[in-house]
C-alpha cells in the first residue's frame, strides 16, 4: 500500500511533485489562501511526511495529528525556524531541509538589493515612471557607490560566501563575521572580523545567518547606531533578525542611509503593509531570495527526494545540522 504524503501546496514548482505522487498517495492543501496550523492538522492524520514550506507553521500539534506513522518532514526551503526541532527530536521525526541548491541564486538577489539601495533604483524608477523626468538635474537621485566599499557579512555559510564572492568582483573589501564558520582566517575572499568592527567599517552590512534563539534582533538599536550613517543594510536571511521599528527609526531619522529587505518579522503581508515598504530609501521584496525557475524547481526535488529516501528506509540526504539522518534516531 502505498504511503500518504502531506504538502502544504497543491503546486509548486518543477516536477518533484509528479515523482511523488508515483510514490506515494499525496494529501495537498488546495485553497488560495495560506493554511494555518489547524487546516494542516485537518489534513495530517496517518501520513508518514511533510513537505512544507519555509513559512508553513510545523509545530507538534501537527506532528500529533499525523500520529505514528510520520516519519521525515521535508522542508523546500534552506530555513528552518518555522518547525518545532525539539517535537520533531522527541518523536524520531527526520527533518530537512535545502543547502547547495539555492545559495547563488540567493546571492544574486542580494546583490540586487545591494545595487538597488545604493543607487536608489526604486525611487528613480517610480519618477520616470510618473512623468516627472522632464529636465535632466545632476543632483538628482545620488546614490552611494559598491564598487569599492567595504561589504559586512554577518553569516559566513553558503550565502554569505556566494555574496563575497560577487563582492570580490565588484572591488569591494569583504568582512565577515561567523563565530561558528570554519574560516578563522583570510580566504582569500573575506577577512574575519568582530561584530563590533564589522558594524564600524562595512559601507554594506548584508544578514546571512539562520534565524534562531541567538540571532533574534541580532540587528536592533545599538548595532544599527554603530554603522556608518552612510551605511546600507541588506537582510536576505530572516524576518526576525532585525529589529525592524529600530531599523525604522534608524532610516527615517538618517541615521542608516538605506536599507534593501527581502524577508519580514510578519510574512506575509497582505494589505497590512509594513510601514518600511512606503519608506524612500527601504528597497522591498516578498521573500523572493531563491525565486528562479530552476533553483525553486530543484528545491522541490530535494525535498521529495529527501522524502522518499527515508520512506525507502535511507539516510535523508540533506537532514538538518544537528538532527538524526534516520527515522526514530532521535538527535
Ligand atoms: P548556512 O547554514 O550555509 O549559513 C549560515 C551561517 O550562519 C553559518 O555559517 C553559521 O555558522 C552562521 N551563524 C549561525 N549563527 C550565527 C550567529 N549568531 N552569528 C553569526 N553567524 C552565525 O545557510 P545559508 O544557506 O547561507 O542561509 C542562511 C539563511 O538565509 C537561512 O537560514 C535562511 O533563513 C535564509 N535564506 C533566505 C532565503 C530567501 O529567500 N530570502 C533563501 C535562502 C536562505
Amino acid at each position: 500500500m502505498k504511503k500518504r504524503v502531506l504538502t502544504t501546496r497543491e503546486n509548486l514548482p518543477g516536477h518533484g511533485l509528479d515523482r511523488l505522487s508515483e510514490a506515494a498517495d499525496v494529501v495537498a492543501w488546495s485553497a488560495a489562501a495560506k493554511p494555518g496550523p489547524a487546516d494542516l492538522a485537518a489534513l495530517a492524520p496517518g501520513v508518514s511526511a511533510v513537505l512544507a514550506l519555509g513559512n508553513d507553521p510545523v509545530d507538534a500539534a501537527l506532528m500529533d495529528a499525523a500520529g505514528p506513522s510520520l516519519r521525515v518532514i521535508a522542508l523546500a526551503s534552506m530555513g528552518y525556524d518555522n518547525v518545532d526541532r525539539t517535537a520533531a527530536a522527541e518523536r524520531g521525526v527526520v527533518v530537512t531541509h535545502t543547502p547547495g541548491v539555492l545559495a547563488e541564486t540567493t546571492a544574486d538577489l542580494t546583490f540586487a538589493l545591494i545595487l538597488a539601495a545604493r543607487r536608489r533604483l526604486g525611487a528613480a524608477t517610480e519618477s520616470l515612471a510618473a512623468g516627472s523626468w522632464d529636465v535632466f538635474r545632476m543632483h538628482d537621485y545620488l546614490g552611494l557607490d559598491v564598487h569599492g566599499a567595504t561589504l559586512g557579512l554577518i553569516g559566513y555559510g553558503q550565502i554569505g560566501r556566494a555574496v563575497a564572492r560577487r563582492g570580490q568582483g565588484f572591488g569591494m573589501r569583504v568582512l565577515h563575521y561567523d563565530p561558528y564558520a570554519d574560516v578563522t582566517s583570510d580566504d582569500g575572499l573575506s577577512t574575519p572580523a568582530s561584530l563590533t568592527t564589522l558594524l564600524a567599517e562595512s559601507d554594506v552590512v548584508s544578514l546571512h545567518v539562520p534565524l534562531t534563539a541567538e540571532t533574534r534582533h541580532l540587528i536592533a538599536a545599538r548595532e544599527l547606531a554603530a554603522m556608518k550613517p552612510t551605511a546600507t543594510l541588506v537582510s536576505t536571511s530572516r524576518g526576525g533578525v532585525v529589529d525592524e521599528a529600530a531599523l525604522l527609526d534608524a532610516v527615517r531619522s538618517r541615521r542608516l542611509h538605506s536599507a534593501g529587505l527581502d524577508v519580514y518579522e510578519r510574512e506575509p503581508m497582505g494589505r497590512e503593509l509594513s510601514p518600511l515598504v512606503a519608506e524612500e530609501h527601504v528597497v522591498t521584496l516578498p521573500h523572493i531570495g531563491s525565486a528562479t525557475e530552476p533553483t525553486r524547481a530543484a528545491m522541490v526535488d530535494l525535498a521529495v527526494d529527501n522524502i522518499l529516501d527515508v520512506l525507502d528506509g535511507r539516510p535523508a540526504r540533506t537532514p538538518l545540522p544537528g538532527t538524526a539522518a534516520r527515522a526514530g534516531v532521535a538527535a
